[in-house]
This record gives C-alpha cells, sequence and structure tokens, in this order.
C-alpha cells in the first residue's frame, strides 16, 4: 500500500485504531528500512568513518566516474540534456565539466531522471513538502531506502550517543491528527519501534504537557525531527516549568538551529543538541560529531559551495550548495541546486574524522530578506531573539520596501514592542514600511513546518 491510501484510511480510524494501524505497519516499515541489507550499510559506513582525506578522494572519484558513466548512457534527461562534450566529460567522469541541474526539470517529469536498465522491486516515491515552492518526487529502492538509515544511524545517531533502537519521538510532516481542533492525544505511538509520533500542527501552550507527559509515558531516550517544532516546545517547557524526563539527546532536522534555540533547547530537555542538515532527495547529508561540528558525508554525495560565476568557494565564503548524490543511484541528481547557501570551515575538526565542515548553513535562498539598497539579510529571525512578549513571530517580505510581521503576543504584548521590532527591522534593511500585526496563531505549510521568515518577492524582475 501506499502512502496517500494509507494516510487516506488512516484518517477516518478512531484514535484506538490509529495506534494499532501505525503499530501494524510498523512492522511493514521497520523490515522496509532495517531488513536485510541494513546492517552491512552499518559497517560500511562505519568503516569509512576515519579515512584519510586522499583516501576520501579517491573513494569519491571511483563513484562519481561509475555515477556520471551510467547517467550519460542510461538516464534519458542527462542523455537529451548533455552536449556532446559534457556527454564526454561525463564518460570521463570530470563532474566540473557538467552543467548545475535545476529543480524545474525535475519538478516537471522526475521519471525522466530513472536509470533504464534498472528495475527495482517495489520501488518507494518520496515529495518533497514544496514549502519552497517546488514539490520534487524522488524515486528510492528498497535498497537506498536501507542505506539512508543506516547513514543516519551511524552519522547521527550513534554520533549522539544513540541509536533508532532506542524508543524515540519524532516531529514530521505527517498528519498524525487528522481534527485541527482535537483536545488529544496529540500523537501516536508505533509500538514495534517504540516512537511516538508527534503532530506538529497541534503544539500550542496549553497543548504542551500532553507532548511532555507522552515522553514520560513511552520511556523515550530521545528526540529527532523538526528542529523549530523542538525548540516551541522547549519553550513552552521552560515557560511552564513542565518536568521532562531525562532524556539522552535531540537529534534536529529540517531547519537550521541558531545559537538561541540550541541554549532553550538544552536547557528545557536537559541533552545535547545534535544538528543534521540533510533533504528528503538525500543528496547532501551532514552531521554533527561529538566535538560540535557539522561533518559532511563523503560517502552520501558531493557537495560543492559555488559562487554566483560557477567558481568554487574558499572556506568562510557563503555560496550556493550544489550536490551529487552518490548514495541513490536509481534516479541520480548531479549537480543539483539545492537552493541553500553555506559555507566551509577551513579549521580540520578536533574529532580527527577528515570528513569536511560546514562552519555555516545559512538558510535557504527563499529565505533571504532584500532590502531595498540590494543588501542581502540571511539571518532575519533575529528581529524576534530576547523578544520576552513574542511567543512565535514570522517576518513576509511583501515589496522591497514593505515588510508584514506577524507576531502571536503574551498578555504583556504592547507599543514598545511593536517599536522594537520595527527598529530592528529598520537597523537591518533601511528605510522601509513596517506593520506589525498581531494574530493568533501562525500558520504551518503543508508539510507542519514554521517559516520564520517568508519572501514573497518575484526574485526575477
Ligand atoms: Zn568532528
Amino acid at each position: 500500500m501506499n502512502m496517500g491510501r494509507f494516510d487516506f484510511l488512516y484518517k477516518k480510524l478512531p484514535v484506538g485504531l490509529q495506534n494499532v494501524a501505525v503499530s501494524t505497519f510498523g512492522i511493514y516499515w521497520k523490515w522496509l528500512r532495517f531488513g536485510s541489507g541494513f546492517s552491512r550499510f552499518v559497517s560500511d559506513y562505519r568503516g569509512r568513518e576515519h579515512l584519510s582525506k586522499p583516501e576520501w578522494a579517491a573513494w569519491q572519484n571511483r563513484q562519481v566516474q561509475e555515477l556520471l558513466g551510467m547517467a550519460a548512457t542510461r538516464v534519458a534527461f542527462y542523455r537529451q540534456t548533455w552536449d556532446r562534450r559534457q556527454i564526454e566529460a561525463a564518460l570521463n567522469g570530470r563532474l566540473d565539466d557538467l552543467p548545475l541541474l535545476e529543480k524545474e526539470p525535475l519538478r516537471s517529469d522526475p521519471k525522466a531522471f530513472l536509470r533504464k536498465n534498472k528495475y527495482p522491486w517495489h520501488p518507494q516515491v518520496f515529495h518533497t513538502s514544496g514549502s519552497t515552492g517546488t514539490p520534487i518526487a524522488s524515486y528510492w529502492t528498497i535498497d537506498e531506502l536501507r542505506n539512508s538509515l543506516a547513514l543516519r544511524e551511524v552519522r547521527s545517531a550513534n554520533w549522539a550517543g544513540v541509536s533508532f533502537k532506542m524508543p524515540r519521538a519524532t516531529f514530521s510532516g505527517r498528519i498524525v491528527e487528522p481534527d485541527p481542533n482535537s483536545k488529544g492525544p496529540f500523537y501516536r505511538y508505533n509500538a514495534v519501534e517504540k516512537q511516538v509520533y508527534f503532530s506538529a500542527f497541534h503544539l500550542k501552550p496549553d497543548t504542551a504537557p500532553f507532548y511532555v507527559k507522552a515522553l514520560r509515558n513511552h520511556n523515550i531516550q530521545w528526540l529527532t525531527g523538526y528542529a523549530v517544532s523542538y525548540y516551541l516546545l522547549a519553550k513552552f517547557i521552560l515557560d511552564q516549568k513542565l518536568k521532562v524526563p531525562s532524556l539522552r539527546a535531540v537529534v534536529t532536522t529540517s531547519e537550521k538551529v541558531t545559537p538561541e534555540m540550541r541554549t532553550v533547547m538544552e536547557e528545557a530537555y536537559g541533552c545535547k543538541v545534535y544538528e543534521e542538515y540533510s533533504t528528503v532527495e538525500n543528496a547532501v547529508f551532514a552531521s554533527e560529531c561529538e566535538c560540535g561540528k557539522l561533518h559532511v558525508s563523503p560517502d552520501a554525495g558531493i557537495v560543492e559551495i559555488l559562487r554566483p560565476d560557477g567558481q568554487l568557494c574558499e572556506p568562510d565564503e557563503i555560496g550556493e550548495v550544489v550536490a551529487t548524490c552518490l548514495m541513490r543511484t536509481y534516479q541520480p541528481f548531479i549537480r543539483f541546486r539545492l537552493g541553500d547557501l553555506a559555507m566551509w570551515d577551513a579549521e580540520p575538526c578536533k574529532c580527527g574524522r577528515a570528513m569536511p565542515v560546514l562552519k555555516e548553513v545559512i538558510g535557504r535562498v527563499e529565505d533571504v530578506v532584500i532590502g531595498p539598497d540590494g543588501r542581502q539579510m540571511v539571518r532575519f529571525h533575529g528581529i524576534f531573539v530576547n523578544q520576552p512578549h513574542i511567543q512565535e513571530g514570522q517576518i513576509i517580505q511583501e515589496a522591497l520596501d514593505f515588510i508584514r510581521v506577524k507576531v502571536v503576543p503574551t498578555a504583556d504584548f504592547g507599543p514598545k514592542d511593536v517599536a522594537d521590532v520595527e527598529t530592528r527591522i529598520k537597523q537591518r534593511l533601511g528605510n522601509v514600511q513596517v506593520i506589525v500585526e498581531k494574530v493568533n496563531e501562525i500558520p504551518r505549510t503543508k508539510a507542519g513546518k514554521f517559516k520564520a521568515v517568508i519572501s514573497v518577492l518575484d526574485r526575477n524582475v
């Protein structure tokens, strides 16, 4: 059964049966992700973890040579769009002579990227949320799925001192509780994996105690999923002085973790926060080691950070992330423009791993706010740091000189706070018009994500 059909039937069931359904399908999901091949992938990832820099380069070269040769001969899109010189480059394994891949062809015809000589049994399809305007369907073989879970087990969970075998809670884009006005419970429990699925859509100050209770009732050891959801829950926990059971780690996905978010989460959950930076397509995978550095896994893909003219960025220089996925070869993405901005770290990490370090993932290109004079601001959520009378805030750029700010105020919110927000925005952008609008809640995206910054500017003008 595909996930769409499962979700459709799931919504019609009462809560008790939804738990049964989640657990019954849990058996299938467990097999799908952790079945045959998983442990071999785990030991492969462990084995490669301490390769030296030259060993990594040699390993990647072999993989990329094979991947590009296959793409040039077996994948319709590349065969049709690469010219003769580019096909030649691909056959010789020269990645940097190949064009960048935009999202549009992937969105309009994802099957044109499937490799022709491979007919996997039971391929899995995942859809990105489309919160950035370009939903993409990615096709995975079961082997690739297990491979990606093994990668997360070794480089995310194990680095954080936990494992997918331990009871965990997850915030994701899944519709866990179909009724938006539900009075609870706001989670479902998969008994097979000892996993609590939290609803990202129902998290509010008055529902927060129920989320904490679920952690205790199911003896949850670690948390994983949407960074912003865990951050909001952490704020509610601190505000209401809720008692959290002892946890080993929080491994966040999806959104960038700011230093403020990290401090709040570590205080609320009483354990360390580890950031994972990856995409649904797994074109890029980076995770935080025990020294707190974000290492790119070179066996997941080749990551380039590029200047606007296509040259490679130096360390400490912000550029666009372009990724070539080595782990998924059924639907190969070659030099894929992720739409993220990031920079390399020049310093090797003290942990001794030779895997490259991202100094910072700045955010998505779409989240950039542009000033009337053309300056680009990428850390705009800083507007809400240290604003005790604002529960949640969202910045919407509607025109170059017009910013709308939605705030969910606390009872103490007043004109001084409005003036403060206006000043902070003008300090960053110059002379723009600012409207601060009080709202009861800030809607999440379809995937349940909270977006702190939205720009609706047409960037092609
Ligand atoms: Zn490290």
